[in-house]
């Protein structure tokens, strides 16, 4: 996977900064692979809650461990307590934030240990679901592959650092639904969303190699039937990701309102 400029990725609370002011302005995303449908029950404020910190984790603007304080959103958000618990709990469902009894809500901060458990099951699964698709490829599931990998590499080229993540987990997904294995898919959707999380908060900054694209040499080999050498390239990029992590980076204080651009 290429990554994109470092000169566009922002750093940490740099909220002013072009980058952020884009990702502020822009409107609601295409489904996240990070980001589930909205579920039965939620209102419309905590999905707003829940989408804030979501697009500001993935952006780099709320580091691992920061602080998130229930009072500090009911009062940006001007809702009860009853809402902003709902829209923290959701979020700590699906890995973003951790709730701890006696610390409240801290922006999730995986372990080395944790992100390498997250990642070795990942692969796990990827030996899998490459061969499947290789048995199942056809013109118009490759067709489908590249088309991913080429709007992936539109974002890329945008700058657009937490949308490049999201579409770079979105190809693997699609590769699995390709492959045909429900059980397969679903498992992989929550490693996915996961790993995209821990990339975007632990990825070091790096130049972008986007005319050397792995996805397009693993859909290359997918397409030429070249199972083996498919599957070895799927592992070899995502332990490359995973040599890219740097976990365990310090937290500064942060400023609640305007890193979820409230005012
Ligand atoms: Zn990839
Ligand atoms: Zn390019």
């Amino acid at each position: 996977m290429a990554r994109p400029p470092a000169k566009n990725t922002p750093p940490a609370a740099s909220a002013a900064s072009p980058a952020a002011a884009r990702a502020r302005k822009r409107p609601a995303a295409a489904p996240s692979a990070v980001e589930p449908p909205a579920k039965r029950g939620t209102t419309a404020i905590d999905q707003r809650i829940y989408k804030a910190v979501l697009d500001a984790v993935m952006s780099q603007r709320l580091p691992p461990g920061t602080r998130l304080g229930e009072a500090e959103f009911c009062e940006l958000f001007q809702v009860s307590r009853t809402t902003v618990r709902k829209a923290l709990q959701r979020l700590s469902h699906d890995h973003i934030i951790d709730l701890r009894p006696n610390r409240g809500a801290v922006v999730a901060s995986p372990t080395t240990e944790e992100a390498h458990e997250i990642f070795v099951a990942r692969r796990a699964i990827e030996r899998e679901t490459v061969p499947l698709m290789v048995r199942n490829a056809n013109p118009k599931s490759i067709h489908r592959l590249r088309q991913a990998i080429e709007i992936e590499h539109q974002a890329l080229h945008e700058g657009d650092r937490p949308n490049f993540i999201r579409l770079g987990g979105e190809f693997h997904i699609l590769l699995a639904e390709l492959a045909g294995n429900r059980v397969l898919l679903r498992f992989l959707t929550e490693l996915v969303s996961r790993c995209s999380l821990i990339i975007a908060l632990y990825e070091m900054p790096g130049s972008p190699l986007c005319e050397d694209d792995e996805h397009q040499r693993i859909v290359s080999l997918i397409e030429a039937g070249h199972t083996d050498a498919a599957v070895a390239l799927m592992e070899r990029h995502l332990l490359e990701i995973e040599a890219r992590l740097r976990l365990g980076a310090p937290v500064g204080k942060i400023n609640l309102a305007e890193v979820l651009a409230i005012n």
